[in-house]
């Protein structure tokens, strides 16, 4: 692609033309490197023309309800005229190479509205080059103009702190239980909460939800003395996705909390330390990348791997090696 092409793909963008948009996120997804280096010309266009989104990560195991939760809460923002966007970080998607279901069947009505856009977890392979390419889009639709931008992970350890790398707020989406729940839900990812969702409160489940509410309550007091949250957060809610009770609450507590960090400053901070992560884990990829897709580097790779097996070398001192080879050689 020329550049003017790029120029012309990053005007039709910022107008908001659906199809460039998303041959923009297939140019960000893309492993060629003429591709990278268009996607990486349009990041800079947009960078430019750019307003600040609200970037919502959203955690919950499979069937607490985060695609009923995105469908009522999604509708809610869309129809009030706000553009949203969602993405999916989803390590166990890699295999079918998408979404576990289809986006038309899990947010039937979001995925048909306007001001919705819904992309479904890019297929690469690494949960590393997962984040890489999520975080690109996640830029992409900041700079396209978009409100908000929900990105959705399935529970599973590592995907939680590569998704609250990226947002300015994070939500814990969790289904009624008893205090053995408590027990389930991992240390990490209680730490990153902001918002701690309960949902299904309604019809038998209520009273229960109700409960696990105020257990989540007391455990986050407990657990978090946050500085990053104004008094009273992180906190513990109670909703019904389907009964589309308490979303409203959901969506004021988190323009509380955001208010409250963008006067303080904190929003700010997180960003830049955000970008300072992301710039380094951006160099050590590329080393990586470098290494690997040299052929001459990644047979020394290779034989160096040998003499760690073999014990006849530390893996630090053979890392050294093969650095000092890669800065020496290039
Ligand atoms: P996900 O796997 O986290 O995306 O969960 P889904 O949104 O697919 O929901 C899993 C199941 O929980 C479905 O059968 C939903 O109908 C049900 N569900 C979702 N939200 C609610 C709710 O607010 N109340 C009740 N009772 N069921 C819900």
């Amino acid at each position: 692609m020329k550049i003017a092409d790029v120029t012309n793909l990053t005007h039709k963008i910022v107008n908001g033309d659906r199809r460039a948009l998303a041959r923009a996120v297939t140019l960000i997804e893309s492993t060629r490197k003429d591709h990278q280096q268009e996607a990486q010309t349009l990041l800079s266009n947009l960078k430019t023309a750019q307003k600040q989104a609200l970037r919502i990560g959203l955690s919950g195991t499979p069937g607490v309800g985060k695609s009923t939760f995105i469908e009522t809460f999604g509708m809610m923002l869309a129809e009030s005229g706000l553009k949203l966007a969602v993405l999916a970080v989803d390590p166990s998607s890699t295999r079918s190479g998408g979404s576990i279901l289809g986006d038309k069947t899990r947010m039937p009505l979001l995925s048909r509205h306007p001001n919705a856009f819904i992309r479904p977890s890019p297929s690469r392979t690494a949960l590393g080059g997962v984040a890489a390419q999520t975080r690109n889009v996640a830029e992409l639709c900041e700079g396209a103009g978009f409100d908000v931008i929900i990105i959705e992970t399935v529970g599973v350890g590592q995907s939680e702190t590569m998704v609250s790398d990226m947002t300015d707020l994070f939500l814990l989406l969790l289904a009624p239980a008893g205090g053995d729940e408590l027990q389930g839900v991992k240390r990490g990812i209680m730490e990153k909460a902001d918002i701690v969702v309960v949902n299904k409160a309604d019809g038998d489940l209520k009273a229960e939800a109700t409960r696990t509410a105020a257990d989540y309550a007391s455990a986050l007091r407990l657990m978090r003395h946050a500085s990053d949250c104004p008094e009273g957060y992180p906190r513990a809610m109670t909703i019904s996705a389907v009964e589309n009770k308490g979303i409203e609450e959901v969506w004021e507590a988190m323009q509380e909390l955001t208010d409250w960090r963008k006067e303080t400053g904190v929003f700010a901070a997180t960003r830049l330390d955000q970008a300072k992560r992301n710039f380094r884990s951006a160099v050590s990829d590329t080393i990586m990348q470098r290494l690997q897709k040299d052929p001459e580097l990644s047979e020394r790779w290779k034989s160096l791997e040998e003499t760690v097996k073999a014990g006849e070398l530390l893996p630090d001192a053979a890392a050294a090696r093969l650095l000092d080879h890669l800065f020496t050689s290039r």
